[in-house]
């Protein structure tokens, strides 16, 4: 088990990690394996045991990697598709409430100019009956003036 290297890196998540440390400070895997002949520990990224040179099987380890990480990545996904249906619920209510206010606030509106439109509808009214009222004067006047 040498210590030389500048880190090791962890074979799961790639984090690089201190070089004395036993286990990945991101995902937490064993940085060390034991050589499967004399059973000494070796580092992970070491080929050949550094105590009787056998081949360490690196191929166990990527292949462990490659399942992990298939796994890892569909727990992403899982946690993925529940922040979406979270924020997915989340946006239907803020839509929801934004429907509710657009429609309260069309209902004022609507109240609004039903009023104006009366008001409008008042002072019309007010001026043909105003200007009914002249004209009918003016005949009156002018009936009175030719009897004479
Ligand atoms: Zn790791
Ligand atoms: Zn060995």
């Amino acid at each position: 088990m040498t210590n030389d290297n500048p880190g090791h890196v962890c074979p799961y998540c790639e984090t690089l990690n201190e070089q004395d440390a036993g286990f990945c400070r991101k995902c937490g895997v064993a940085l060390t394996r034991r050589c499967p002949h004399c059973d000494t520990v070796n580092w992970i990224d070491d080929e050949h045991c550094t105590q009787c040179d056998a081949a360490l099987d690196i191929l166990e380890w990527i292949i462990r990697r490659d399942n992990l990480g298939v796994a890892g990545r569909l727990n992403e996904q899982m946690d993925e598709a529940g922040q979406i249906k979270a924020a997915e619920t989340a946006a239907s209510q803020a839509r929801m409430d934004r429907m509710l206010a657009e429609e309260r606030a069309m209902r004022e509106a609507l109240r609004l100019r039903l009023i104006e439109q009366r008001a409008q509808e008042k002072k019309t009214l007010t001026i043909v009956l105003s200007v009914a009222g002249v004209v009918l004067l003016i005949i009156l006047i002018v009936a009175l003036i030719t009897a004479f």
